[in-house]
């Protein structure tokens, strides 16, 4: 059993805390999503935009796959066969989808980008089962792949799957190596603004090749997770996209220095 590595840094530990947190953000729209994009920093900066896109998937799925990354880039990708915990109780690992992915068997322990998804999934989509997926978030040129594989074993195991890549977008200040943007508040967050959109525009128009290719400068975490979801949901005949919400962490912390960018995006 994988026990919760980051419940109370990124997200309430209080059972009650957490589920009325998630039952209070969550959005009226109905898609019959593939797959999302959700950010992964602390709820207080972006947990409301994670459960507004993962609420707006209609629950017609079986599994759902949380493609994370590994912030640590500490090995290859891997998987988890044995079942996860939280403080809204135990989520059980599809183990035979997992197994037929032929990764690593075991992902990151202190890793937090597919830990925070768990409680909102828990919460909207009590009974489906779980596969996480765990990339190093310099292996983003093995997206494809990842992406690929997940595709034939939904086909082969005739499972309905939602996938999920878990990534926040642009880092942006002197801690994250990255300053591009001066002058006032406005002027920089529309800078940070134009950048994603950018990334946005080939992650809406399915641009696998694009996401790649854009990662190799950008400073989103998850390239990898981002692109092998966009692959999976393409070859799921997924063909629609939007964005349900944007967001910075500035709006919280109002501090320019430093500001990390969040969106949410749905597939169907
Ligand atoms: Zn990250």
């Amino acid at each position: 059993m994988r026990k919760p590595a980051v419940a109370g840094l990124f997200y309430p530990s209080d059972p009650e805390v957490l589920k009325s947190f998630i039952l209070g953000s969550v959005s009226d729209e109905r898609l019959p999503a593939k797959g999302v994009l959700v950010p992964h920093a602390g709820y207080e900066y972006s947990g409301r935009v994670a459960v507004r896109t993962l609420s707006s998937v209609e629950p017609k799925f079986e599994t759902v796959v949380i493609i994370g990354v590994d912030h640590a880039n500490s090995g290859r990708t891997s998987t988890d066969l044995e079942d996860w915990e939280t403080p809204l109780g135990i989520i059980k690992i599809d183990t035979e989808f997992a197994r037929e992915l032929k990764l690593r068997k075991g992902t990151p322990g202190m890793e937090h980008s597919i830990e925070v998804q768990v409680p909102i999934v828990q919460v909207l989509f009590p009974d489906v089962r779980f596969v996480p997926v765990c990339m190093p978030h310099g292996d983003f040129e093995k997206a494809k792949e990842i992406g690929e594989k997940i595709f034939r074993v939904a086909e082969k195991l005739g499972r309905n799957i939602l996938v999920v890549a878990s990534s926040d977008l642009t880092h942006h200040g002197p801690g994250y190596g990255y300053v591009k943007y001066s002058g006032s508040p406005d002027e920089i967050l529309r800078g940070i603004r134009k950048e994603d959109d950018e990334l946005l525009q080939r992650v809406l128009a399915f641009d696998v090749d694009g996401i790649i290719q854009f990662g190799r400068h950008g400073t989103a975490c998850g390239y990898g997770c981002i692109a092998a979801m966009v692959h999976a949901v393409r070859s799921l005949a997924a063909a629609h996209s939007k964005v349900i919400e944007y967001t910075t962490s500035y709006e919280v912390s109002r501090d320019i220095s430093h500001v990390v960018s969040y969106a949410g995006v749905v597939f169907w």
